[in-house]
Formats: C-alpha cells, structure tokens, sequence
C-alpha cells in the first residue's frame, strides 16, 4: 500500500504523456486548480494532471501507473465536499472532463448512455430536445462520472431516487487497466453481485468509471412549487416528516432555516421572511399538481406554518429552485475569504426532528456562524459552519464539533453521510457507524480490485490503523 507522497519523474511524465497524445500538465494553475474540491481541506498539488478522451487512454495509463505506483485520483468538476479529490499523496490526477459524449439517447428505453465527464445542466439540455429529464440533482454542475463515484443524490430523490436507483450500467476501469463492463440496460437484473453498486459510491477507490447508462424520466406535464414558514425548525421539519407519511407524492422538499434565507435574499435578490421555511415542488397533470399542493397546504397548517404560497408559474418557479441551489454561495457571500464546512447526516424520518434539534444545539454552543438546511423528505440534512482558512487550527476545531454531532446521530440510528461520501473527511465515522468487521470487508474488496493501492489513497480508510 502506498503511504507516502510520489512525486513524478520527468521519463514518467514523458511516457505518460506518450499514451494520452501529450494531454499531461504539470502548469501551476492546472495544478491548482485540480488540488482541492469545495470543501475546507487544505489543498494538495498532484504531481502532473493528465487529461483523457478514451476508456483505452485511461487503461493504458492506468496500467503504467499501477506498474509504477503512482497514485491515481479521478477528477471530474472537483465540486465534492469532503475532500474527496485532494490528491493527499501526489501522483496524477486524472481529468475526465473531455471525455464529455453524449452516447445514446433512447427515448422508448427511457435512458441514455454518456461518457463519464458529462455535466448534469448539458446532460439535462440535449434530453429536453426529447421530453426527458434526468433526475437526480445535487444543485451543483457535477459529472455524471463524479455523481456515480460519490452516489450522490439531492432535491429530487424523495421522488426520484439516487445514483443509486438510477444508474443501470457502467464501464470502468481497474487499477490495473482491465476494462469491465457491469449492469445492463435492463429495468431489472439479478446476474450475480450487484457491481454495479458496489463502484456507485466507491469514490474513485476501486476503479476509474468512463461510461455510465442512466435512467431518465419524461418532464412532467406540470410542475408548481410552494413556500411555507414555520415558527420554529422543529415544527417544519416535522410538518416534512408528516407530508412523506401521507404518502404525497412531492418532487422535492427542503427545509432551510432562518439565516438560509437571510443569504438568499442577499444573494439572490429575494424577499423571503427570514423565518425556518420549507420549499416545495410539484409534479404531475395540473389537476393533480393543484391537488398535491392543497393537501400539503393542509398539513403544514396543523404544524403551524403559515403564509402557505404556491405558484405554477414556470419563471418564478425556477427562480425559486436556482435560489435554493445556491445557498453554499450565497453562506460564503455573506462570509467573504471564508470557507464553509459542510456535513451532511441522514436518520430515520421519525428521528429528523430530533436530530437537527441536537445538531443545532451543539452548534449554538459554539461560536461559528452555522446555518442548516435539508433534503428533509427523505430524513437527510447539512449544518453549513462557517471557517477561517487563514486561523491556525480553526477548520480541525469544527471538525471535531462536527464529530461530536456526528457521533450522536449515528447513535440514534443514522449514517455519517446520506449523500456527499467519506472523503478524506468521514474516515473514523465510518467505522463508528459500521463496525471494524464491516470496514474490514470493505477494505479486502478494495484490495482485490487495486492491490497497490494506488486509487485515491487516504480515501474511506485507511490503511496505516
Ligand atoms: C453547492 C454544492 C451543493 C451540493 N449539493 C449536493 C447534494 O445535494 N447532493 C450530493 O450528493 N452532493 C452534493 N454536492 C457534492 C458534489 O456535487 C457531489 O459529490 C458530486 O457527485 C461530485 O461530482 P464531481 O463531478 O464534482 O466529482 P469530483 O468532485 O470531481 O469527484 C468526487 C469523487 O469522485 C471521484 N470521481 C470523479 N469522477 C470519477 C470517475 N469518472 N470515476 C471514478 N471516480 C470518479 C473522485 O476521485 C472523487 O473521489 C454539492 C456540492 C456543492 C459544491
């Protein structure tokens, strides 16, 4: 196993670049700009950065790599948030954003096929031409290559499902540049160990993924969004929990408190009350849509919100929606030459009130600004703290806050991360969620995949325990 920082040699950059057509920079900025993702870990300049256009190219040098053992961190638009492609022991950090091909679009089949560095927005674009849209949305412009790696969800996973759910088949690459092929473009498939799933989620660990065959929805005929405000956190989160009981089928619920919105119409240009909020979205025929936001109307009334507002109008809707994605820039743009430290916790819909009432009474006790905000329908939410990159030490301080509360809602039966991943930054949640046996079995497949080690080293364990 790797352990220490590699440093490339000028005949490695050399043959290297041979195998990609010269596509190898070790140019500071490149170099920047590939040491760090949206977290607050401090960044790690790679060695070189090697840009790839083929699933050969990325065998090839992968191959050369795990010959040389030379540590390898998949890139895809470096929008992860726990450090994930901060490349902690050198090496190469291999960019796979030319490899952004739209494959395959098959309507009748309801998927499409890509490359691994296509961007969710122009993924989006080209199936609009078709009726189609692609669900899963984590508010960032990440790579379909990138949202499979870390298994990311988002707003629309109350209805839609995650990576998870919506990734049928995948082409990847293995340390040692065996190219696999798993899953099929079926709706179902009980064909020996569920691969597929095993590398959805794996972080760049286990194997480079290049192409991806995802499922698609057709747009909905109508799609209304609401707002409605609550006295306190408690109550909307627990007005969340009701809405999903009754079964309503909403497209997207996120809760956000008070100083969320206080970012967002700053940022954003809205005037929203600057009180614990929930956001809705509706899906479906307009009969049904108008239904769905009444009956939600009703709930939220026997939890005391008030100022229940819903609109169909498409405009204001989008702008509603684009308001909510940007709330990490808008928490930064109320803190200028700050960072934020994101966590992202999930428990069982019964405990979500509990748990963000614990997160946020830990946090008060503390004197970082934090604000919360949540996936709430489906029990996951984020605490956004707020830290000074140029004082020593602070960042590491929160980090151990954040343990804190992470050990807490692991005890009330939650996970550590419903949806950003380990990183470098959940490596000791894991095993306090999972168990040292659990972790141990994770660790064995990682060596039966990538004996040397050599795929994003410093990532969900390690091995120096
Ligand atoms: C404002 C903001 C909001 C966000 N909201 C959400 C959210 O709601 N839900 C959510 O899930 N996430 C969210 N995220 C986190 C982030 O967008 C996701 O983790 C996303 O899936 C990362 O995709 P990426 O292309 O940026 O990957 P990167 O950050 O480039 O890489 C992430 C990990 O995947 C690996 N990787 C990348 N490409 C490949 C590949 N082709 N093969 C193998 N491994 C690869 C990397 O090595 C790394 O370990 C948010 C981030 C931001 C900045």
């Amino acid at each position: 196993m790797l352990t220490h920082r590699v440093d490339l040699t000028t005949d490695q950059i050399r043959q290297i670049g041979a195998l990609v057509d010269g596509r190898i920079s070790t140019h500071s900025s490149v170099l920047e700009q590939h040491s760090h993702d949206e977290s607050a870990f401090v960044p790690v300049l790679p060695s070189a950065v090697v840009m790839v256009k083929t699933t050969e190219e990325v065998s090839a040098v992968l191959a050369f790599c795990n010959l040389e053992r030379i540590p390898v961190v998949a890139f895809g638009a470096g929008t992860a948030l726990e450090g994930h492609v901060v490349p902690l022991l050198g090496g190469i950090s291999l960019d796979l954003s030319l490899m952004d091909k739209i494959l395959d679009v098959r309507p009748d089949d309801l998927l499409v096929r890509v490359e691994a560095g296509v961007h969710r927005l122009a993924l989006n674009e080209r199936l609009a031409r078709e009726g189609l849209f692609f669900s899963v949305d984590p508010g960032a412009d990440a790579t379909i290559g990138g949202m499979c790696a870390t298994g990311a969800a988002g707003t629309t996973t109350v209805r839609y499902g995650s990576m998870r759910e919506n990734v049928m088949a995948l082409t990847a690459v293995l340390a040692d540049g065996t190219i696999i092929h798993v899953g099929r473009e079926t709706r179902k498939l009980s064909a020996g160990y569920d691969l597929t799933r095993l590398l959805v989620g794996s972080e760049g660990t286990l194997a480079v993924i290049t192409e991806v065959t995802l499922r698609v929805f057709g747009i909905p005929e109508k799609m209304a969004a609401a707002v409605v405000r609550f006295p306190n956190l408690t109550n909307g989160v627990a007005a969340a929990t009701a809405i999903v009981k009754m079964g309503i089928a909403v497209a997207r619920c996120e809760f956000l408190d008070s100083k969320c919105i206080k970012y967002l119409n700053a940022y954003d240009g809205l005037s929203l009350k600057e009180e614990p909020t929930l956001f809705f979205e509706f899906h479906g025929t307009p009969r049904g849509v108008e239904e769905d936001a009444l009956s939600v109307q009703e709930i939220v009334r026997e939890f005391d919100g008030t100022d229940f507002e819903w609109t169909s109008d498409e405009g204001q809707r989008r702008k509603l929606w684009s308001a909510r994605h940007n709330s990490h820039w808008a928490t930064l743009a109320a803190h200028p030459g700050k960072k934020s430290v994101s966590t992202d916790m999930a428990v069982p819909l019964s405990r979500l009130a509990d748990a963000v009432a614990i997160a946020e009474a830990t946090l008060s006790q503390h004197r970082f600004p934090h604000s919360i905000l949540g996936h709430v329908a489906d029990g996951n939410f984020h605490c956004q703290i707020i830290t000074d990159p140029e004082i020593d030490g602070q960042t590491e301080e929160i980090r151990v806050v954040v343990n804190e509360i992470t050990l807490e809602i692991i005890a009330m039966g939650g996970t550590c991360t419903g949806e950003h991943g380990i990183g470098a930054g959940k490596i000791a949640a894991l095993v306090a969620e999972t168990g040292t046996a659990a972790v141990d079995v994770m660790r064995s497949i990682k060596l039966a995949l990538d004996v040397n080690g050599i795929l994003n080293p410093g990532k969900v364990f390690l091995f120096d325990r």
